[in-house]
Protein backbone atom coordinates (compact mmCIF):
# COMPACT_ATOMS: atom_id res chain seq x y z
CA UNK A 1 0.00 0.00 0.00
CA UNK A 2 1.30 3.59 -0.83
CA UNK A 3 2.70 5.09 2.72
CA UNK A 4 1.53 8.05 3.69
CA UNK A 5 4.26 10.40 3.91
CA UNK A 6 2.66 13.64 4.67
CA UNK A 7 4.93 13.60 8.22
CA UNK A 8 8.36 12.75 6.92
CA UNK A 9 10.75 15.47 7.84
CA UNK A 10 13.30 16.01 4.95
CA UNK A 11 16.49 14.03 4.90
CA UNK A 12 18.39 16.64 4.05
CA UNK A 13 19.39 20.30 5.26
CA UNK A 14 16.91 23.02 3.59
CA UNK A 15 18.74 24.85 1.39
CA UNK A 16 17.26 28.15 0.28
CA UNK A 17 15.89 28.74 -3.50
CA UNK A 18 14.81 32.55 -2.56
CA UNK A 19 17.34 35.59 -1.20
CA UNK A 20 15.03 38.50 -1.49
CA UNK A 21 16.61 41.15 0.93
CA UNK A 22 16.14 45.19 1.15
CA UNK A 23 12.41 45.45 2.23
CA UNK A 24 11.96 47.54 5.15
CA UNK A 25 9.56 45.04 6.78
CA UNK A 26 9.74 41.43 7.59
CA UNK A 27 5.97 40.81 6.40
CA UNK A 28 7.41 41.54 3.18
CA UNK A 29 8.80 38.43 2.80
CA UNK A 30 5.88 36.25 3.20
CA UNK A 31 4.72 35.09 -0.08
CA UNK A 32 8.69 34.29 -0.36
CA UNK A 33 9.05 32.35 2.54
CA UNK A 34 5.39 30.10 1.98
CA UNK A 35 7.07 28.70 -1.13
CA UNK A 36 10.38 28.66 0.21
CA UNK A 37 8.87 26.32 3.02
CA UNK A 38 6.08 24.42 0.74
CA UNK A 39 3.09 26.13 2.32
CA UNK A 40 3.54 24.26 5.54
CA UNK A 41 4.80 24.35 9.03
CA UNK A 42 9.17 23.70 8.79
CA UNK A 43 8.67 22.93 12.49
CA UNK A 44 5.51 20.36 12.20
CA UNK A 45 4.93 20.09 9.12
CA UNK A 46 1.12 21.31 9.64
CA UNK A 47 -0.06 22.36 5.62
CA UNK A 48 -2.14 25.60 4.62
CA UNK A 49 -4.72 23.37 3.15
CA UNK A 50 -5.35 21.17 6.21
CA UNK A 51 -7.17 24.39 7.46
CA UNK A 52 -7.91 28.48 7.86
CA UNK A 53 -4.66 30.03 6.76
CA UNK A 54 -5.76 33.53 7.92
CA UNK A 55 -3.69 34.60 10.98
CA UNK A 56 -2.71 30.35 11.42
CA UNK A 57 1.05 30.91 9.92
CA UNK A 58 4.00 33.05 11.20
CA UNK A 59 7.13 34.30 9.88
CA UNK A 60 9.37 32.82 12.40
CA UNK A 61 12.85 34.55 13.25
CA UNK A 62 15.21 31.18 13.51
CA UNK A 63 17.67 33.36 15.91
CA UNK A 64 15.52 35.75 17.88
CA UNK A 65 14.71 39.43 17.70
CA UNK A 66 15.56 39.54 21.45
CA UNK A 67 19.06 37.33 20.78
CA UNK A 68 20.07 39.61 17.46
CA UNK A 69 18.07 42.70 16.83
CA UNK A 70 20.48 43.19 13.03
CA UNK A 71 18.68 39.93 11.63
CA UNK A 72 14.64 41.23 12.05
CA UNK A 73 14.96 41.98 8.05
CA UNK A 74 17.41 39.09 6.97
CA UNK A 75 15.73 36.59 4.89
CA UNK A 76 17.89 33.93 5.74
CA UNK A 77 17.06 34.47 9.16
CA UNK A 78 13.31 33.95 8.73
CA UNK A 79 11.11 30.72 8.48
CA UNK A 80 7.75 29.76 7.71
CA UNK A 81 5.99 28.49 10.61
CA UNK A 82 2.12 27.65 11.92
CA UNK A 83 0.91 29.82 15.23
CA UNK A 84 1.37 27.13 17.75
CA UNK A 85 4.90 26.34 16.56
CA UNK A 86 5.85 29.81 16.45
CA UNK A 87 3.79 30.25 20.06
CA UNK A 88 6.09 27.86 21.23
CA UNK A 89 9.38 28.36 20.23
CA UNK A 90 9.05 32.10 21.34
CA UNK A 91 12.75 33.40 22.06
CA UNK A 92 14.63 29.64 22.36
CA UNK A 93 16.73 28.34 20.29
CA UNK A 94 16.19 25.32 18.34
CA UNK A 95 18.22 22.94 16.03
CA UNK A 96 18.60 25.19 12.30
CA UNK A 97 16.20 23.09 9.87
CA UNK A 98 18.91 24.95 7.16
CA UNK A 99 21.95 23.25 9.15
CA UNK A 100 20.48 20.23 9.80
CA UNK A 101 17.89 17.62 8.69
CA UNK A 102 15.20 17.20 10.98
CA UNK A 103 14.65 13.43 9.35
CA UNK A 104 17.99 12.55 10.76
CA UNK A 105 16.48 13.91 14.16
CA UNK A 106 12.89 13.04 14.69
CA UNK A 107 10.64 10.39 13.13
CA UNK A 108 6.69 10.46 12.96
CA UNK A 109 5.63 7.14 13.80
CA UNK A 110 1.90 5.38 11.83
CA UNK A 111 0.32 6.28 14.95
CA UNK A 112 1.00 10.11 15.34
CA UNK A 113 3.96 9.45 17.99
CA UNK A 114 7.26 10.92 17.82
CA UNK A 115 10.71 9.69 18.33
CA UNK A 116 13.50 11.76 18.69
CA UNK A 117 16.76 9.83 17.35
CA UNK A 118 19.35 12.44 18.77
CA UNK A 119 20.00 15.32 21.00
CA UNK A 120 18.88 17.76 18.49
CA UNK A 121 15.74 15.59 17.83
CA UNK A 122 15.25 15.56 22.21
CA UNK A 123 15.42 19.52 21.92
CA UNK A 124 13.05 19.75 19.10
CA UNK A 125 10.45 17.76 20.87
CA UNK A 126 10.96 19.42 23.97
CA UNK A 127 10.73 22.89 23.10
CA UNK A 128 8.11 22.67 20.34
CA UNK A 129 6.14 19.87 22.38
CA UNK A 130 5.77 18.05 19.29
CA UNK A 131 5.00 15.03 21.54
CA UNK A 132 1.96 16.59 23.44
CA UNK A 133 -1.05 14.43 23.44
CA UNK A 134 -2.72 17.11 21.56
CA UNK A 135 -0.24 17.80 18.60
CA UNK A 136 0.05 13.38 18.61
CA UNK A 137 -4.02 13.21 18.36
CA UNK A 138 -3.81 15.63 15.57
CA UNK A 139 -1.08 13.98 13.53
CA UNK A 140 -3.08 10.56 14.36
CA UNK A 141 -6.00 12.33 12.85
CA UNK A 142 -4.35 13.09 9.38
CA UNK A 143 -2.78 9.84 9.12
CA UNK A 144 -5.50 8.03 9.94
CA UNK A 145 -8.07 10.04 7.22
CA UNK A 146 -5.09 9.82 4.91
CA UNK A 147 -4.42 5.68 5.12
CA UNK A 148 -8.39 4.87 4.78
CA UNK A 149 -8.18 7.32 1.39
CA UNK A 150 -5.59 5.35 0.21
CA UNK A 151 -7.19 1.69 1.54
CA UNK A 152 -10.66 3.29 -0.84
CA UNK A 153 -9.13 5.06 -3.59
CA UNK A 154 -10.22 8.08 -2.76
CA UNK A 155 -7.90 9.65 -5.21
CA UNK A 156 -9.88 13.04 -5.56
CA UNK A 157 -9.77 13.91 -1.91
CA UNK A 158 -6.44 12.11 -1.32
CA UNK A 159 -4.98 14.93 -3.73
CA UNK A 160 -6.80 17.68 -1.79
CA UNK A 161 -5.29 17.15 1.55
CA UNK A 162 -2.03 16.70 -0.20
CA UNK A 163 -2.20 19.08 -2.95
CA UNK A 164 -0.29 22.32 -3.24
CA UNK A 165 -2.60 25.73 -2.27
CA UNK A 166 -4.95 26.83 -5.40
CA UNK A 167 -3.52 30.56 -4.52
CA UNK A 168 0.56 30.02 -5.07
CA UNK A 169 1.94 33.52 -5.52
CA UNK A 170 4.17 34.49 -8.83
CA UNK A 171 7.17 35.26 -7.39
CA UNK A 172 8.33 36.07 -10.63
CA UNK A 173 6.14 39.26 -10.32
CA UNK A 174 7.66 40.47 -7.67
CA UNK A 175 9.36 44.12 -7.46
CA UNK A 176 11.85 42.96 -4.53
CA UNK A 177 14.71 45.20 -3.98
CA UNK A 178 17.13 43.27 -3.96
CA UNK A 179 17.76 39.22 -4.60
CA UNK A 180 20.47 37.30 -3.58
CA UNK A 181 19.27 34.45 -5.30
CA UNK A 182 17.56 35.25 -8.35
CA UNK A 183 17.24 32.31 -10.11
CA UNK A 184 14.57 30.83 -7.54
CA UNK A 185 11.95 32.80 -9.19
CA UNK A 186 11.51 30.67 -11.95
CA UNK A 187 11.92 27.69 -9.83
CA UNK A 188 8.76 29.01 -7.94
CA UNK A 189 5.80 26.60 -7.43
CA UNK A 190 3.74 29.28 -9.56
CA UNK A 191 6.26 29.09 -12.29
CA UNK A 192 6.70 25.11 -11.91
CA UNK A 193 3.13 24.67 -11.96
CA UNK A 194 2.73 26.91 -15.67
CA UNK A 195 5.01 25.11 -17.10
CA UNK A 196 3.59 21.58 -15.60
CA UNK A 197 6.66 20.82 -13.38
CA UNK A 198 4.96 20.79 -10.25
CA UNK A 199 3.28 17.62 -9.04
CA UNK A 200 -0.34 17.18 -8.49
CA UNK A 201 0.55 16.26 -4.32
CA UNK A 202 3.70 16.53 -2.03
ZN1 LIG B 1 4.00 24.03 13.43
Amino acid sequence: MERVTVFDYPTTAHVRRHGPFGYQDYASYRDWLRDEFEFRCVYCLKREVWGERTAAYHLDHFVPQAHDATKTLDYDNLVYVCASCNALKADLLIPDPCRIAYGHCIRVNDDGTIDALNEEGERLVDKLRLDSPDRTRFRRWILDNLRSLVRNTERALLVSWTRYPEDLPDLRRKHEPGNSRPAGREQCCFARRERGELPDTY
